[in-house]
């Protein structure tokens, strides 16, 4: 029997489940080898019995906490998937704000209607087996990511920094044209993918597993700049790992 794989939604754009669904080939080749039981971007079919659960988006209401904690509950195996469900993403900038400002800014005059709290990484909710990071997700770390689940192989995460794959593939460091890249200190994996289409890293694919932060500051201070200076960029992914305001 193949496995059963499920996909759920949570706080996020979507883009990531979208991301899925571009796989063209290889989403042919993922339904050959596993049964897709619940994909609401792709399919109005529902189950509650599935062996893999692959999780998009951050926890933000009360109802999540319980929602996500069913579904761990039913699965063997549990992935995030996608920087906002990994390390909260883009959603934990409302951490950054008191909720009932939060309220207000989003619902105006309604805000007494809506409950909302921190933003949190699904793994500060529920034991997490895996994650796949970035925003979105690269296609070939879930396919390699299933199919080591298929054939009992160990997974691993790409373990070198951006900036490895950057210098491979011969970018000029943007530091050298006054902008700033969270390269040194973020997992790479995505062929540097940002930086060479001329943009810098933002940090989507969290950091790595023992960042060189002494490096990053050295960087930083041969172009005159402080941890300070780039702060509020890294808070764009990277926000819970400063303190939420409740
Ligand atoms: S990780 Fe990025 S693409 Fe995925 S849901 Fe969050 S914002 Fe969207
Ligand atoms: S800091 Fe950014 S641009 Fe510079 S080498 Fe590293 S990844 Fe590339
Ligand atoms: S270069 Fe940085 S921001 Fe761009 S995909 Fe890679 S980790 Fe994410």
């Amino acid at each position: 029997m193949k496995p059963r794989v499920a996909f759920f939604d949570f706080t996020g754009c979507e883009g990531c489940q979208l991301e899925v669904l571009n796989f063209n080939l290889e989403i042919v080749d993922l339904i050959n080898v596993v049964d897709i039981v619940e994909f609401r971007e792709a399919s109005s079919d529902h189950s509650d019995e599935y062996d893999i659960a692959f999780i998009e988006g951050s926890i933000t209401t009360e109802k999540e906490i319980e929602r996500i904690q069913g579904i761990r509950n039913n699965a063997k195996i549990l992935v995030s998937l996608g920087a906002c469900a990994c390390t909260a993403g883009v959603n934990a900038l409302k951490n950054f704000y008191t909720m009932d400002e939060n309220l207000k800014l989003v619902y105006g005059e309604n805000a007494k209607w809506y409950k909302t709290i921190p933003a949190r990484p699904v793994h500060s909710v529920v034991p997490v087996d895996f994650f796949i990071h970035g925003c979105p997700p690269i296609r070939g770390e879930v396919i390699r990511l299933v199919k080591c689940l298929l054939t009992g192989k160990k997974f691993e995460l790409y373990h070198d920094p951006v900036c490895v794959e950057c210098k491979l593939n011969e970018n000029i460091c943007v530091y050298e044209k006054g902008q700033t890249c969270f390269g040194p200190v973020t997992r790479g994996g995505c062929n540097s993918i940002c930086v060479n289409s001329g943009r810098h890293c933002w940090g989507c694919r969290a950091l790595v597993d023992e960042p060189n932060l002494n490096a990053e500051k050295e960087l930083l201070a041969r172009y005159n700049l402080t941890v300070n200076d780039i702060l509020g960029k890294y808070r764009i992914f990277n926000g819970t790992l400063e303190v939420a305001k409740s």
